[in-house]
């Protein structure tokens, strides 16, 4: 942390980042060490390989000044990486390598593969806005109300609202620090959680109603299907509710969501402690962390169902 502070100190242009399809912590860390180095008097420009949820928009004001790209290296001092577990999180479909000594790698996943010329790697941490809190402290930067909902936001969605076992005692306290500065939880979370599409609670109830189940209902699996989408007018966003929804059936443990696009099936992999989903999503070239990984296949989603489903059923036999 300390190298990272000096670097920041004396650098001026940079260049932050989050990963693809970019979620509630790599998005709050963006904008929140954006709003931070801006207040240090900092050239800083922020990118996402997006798309960015309609919704984000909704809650955090500075997201306009946000480019759909990747940084260009020449333009910046520093490219600094959040919530990244490696490079091909940033753009999993071309080869991108910036030059190495201006990779920063803020980041809080298992798996991370270190890939900065500086790495603030740290897996106890529940979200990457926990470790962008303590640096823009360390920095000395004061945390106002703007800041404090970037990383308020980037905690409850990784923490999934403070249930997640990665909840610590210091997730707390950040927490009750944020809300000194007045940010006003129920209205965050009413922006973040409670402005579901009627679409997406529809698309929700037909693949609930699809359901499948083994292991006397400790493994559970759906399929939403392009077709599930346009018939329901729904987006693929739409159907992050789906998994929240089956890990509330009682004996639930290992719920999958699979969603079906044009390029690719993305596989969704919860796990409350039965098995370490990661594990899973490493066989296909995908990651995460323990109980909540990703990844994507390239085939027709039967099949995709079958292979990942197979997989899962191999590691539960040991709990039979
Ligand atoms: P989600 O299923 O919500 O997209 O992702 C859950 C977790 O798995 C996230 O923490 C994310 O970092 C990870 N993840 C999702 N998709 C991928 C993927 O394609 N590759 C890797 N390495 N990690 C993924
Ligand atoms: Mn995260």
């Amino acid at each position: 942390m300390d190298q990272l502070k000096d670097i920041l100190l004396k650098s001026n242009s940079i260049a932050l980042c989050t990963h693809f399809n970019p979620d509630g912590d790599t998005i709050g860390c963006v904008t929140a060490l954006y709003l931070g180095l801006k207040k240090l008097g900092k050239k800083v420009k922020a990118y996402t390989t997006g798309p960015l949820f309609e919704k984000f928009h909704l809650y955090l004001k500075n997201l306009a000044d946000m480019e759909i790209t990747t940084p260009c290296e020449d333009e910046f001092e520093l490219l600094i990486f959040l919530d990244c577990a490696s490079l091909k999180r940033v753009l999993p479909t071309e080869d991108y390598k910036p030059k190495h000594f201006r990779i920063i790698n803020i980041d809080h996943h298992p798996d991370n593969t270190n890939f900065g010329y500086i790495n603030v790697v740290d897996p106890k941490a529940a979200a990457t806005a926990e470790i962008i809190y303590k640096l823009l402290k360390s920095l000395n930067c004061e945390i106002d109300q703007d800041i404090a909902t970037s990383l308020y936001i980037g905690i409850i969605t990784d923490t999934g609202k403070f249930c997640y076992s990665s909840v610590t005692s210091e997730t707390h306290n950040i927490i009750s620090d944020l809300l000194t500065t007045g940010i006003k939880p129920d209205e965050i979370n009413n922006l973040v959680y409670e402005q579901e599409s009627l679409n997406s609670i529809l698309l929700a109830g037909i693949a609930l109603s699809k359901i499948k189940s083994e292991y006397d209902g400790k493994l559970l699996w759906t399929l939403v299907t392009q077709k599930l989408l346009e018939e329901t007018g729904s987006k693929a966003e739409d159907s992050d509710l789906i998994l929240d929804l089956m890990r509330l059936i009682e004996k639930s443990n290992v719920c999958v969501l699979f969603r079906e696009s044009e390029e690719s099936i993305k596989v969704s992999l919860r796990s409350k402690n039965l098995i370490n989903m990661n594990k899973i999503a490493h066989r296909f070239n995908g990651g995460g962390h323990e109980r909540a990984s990703g990844c994507r296949l390239k085939m027709p989603i039967e099949q995709a169902e079958t292979i990942i489903i197979n997989a899962i059923k191999q590691e539960l036999e040991q709990f039979q």
